[in-house]
């Protein structure tokens, strides 16, 4: 049990629940967006046809159907899409901003001698390369 909720943790931490909640969030919003596509213009097309093909009252209907695609309603799905992407993107980056805070640069192991340029350890007090004080 231990195993598995360390498993979680480093899971949760290192961002891939992050980029799944992304997708599912994505993904819902982009299925809303085909939803309406799929409403507004291929439903009524697909009446209209029937219309065509059967003739009657129930063309005319579907002519003026035809004639008021839903438009607002796909409109809005993507003007939805876009806001979401967005409201995530601003999200990410701050979550990027505060992971990149918590991963302050190590401590510097070594030091560059001022006569020889050769990288030495921090706390040498002679260059193994050039010999001189440092
Ligand atoms: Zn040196």
């Amino acid at each position: 049990m231990k195993g598995f909720l360390k498993e979680f943790k480093d899971f949760a931490i290192k961002g891939n629940m992050i980029d799944m909640s992304v997708g599912i969030v994505i993904g819902g919003a982009f299925n809303a967006i085909i939803t309406n596509i799929v409403d507004c213009i291929i439903t009524p097309l697909i009446n209209y046809l029937i219309g065509l093909l059967t003739g009657g009252a129930d063309a005319a209907q579907a002519v003026g159907k035809i004639g008021i695609f839903d438009i607002g309603t796909l409109v809005g799905a993507v003007i939805n899409f876009v806001i979401t992407a967005f409201v995530l993107f601003m999200i990410i980056k701050a979550i990027n901003k505060f992971h990149k805070k918590e991963e302050a640069p190590a401590a510097p192991t070594t030091k560059v001698c001022p006569y020889c340029k050769s990288e030495i350890h921090i706390d040498a007090t002679k260059c193994p390369y050039c010999q001189s004080e440092v």
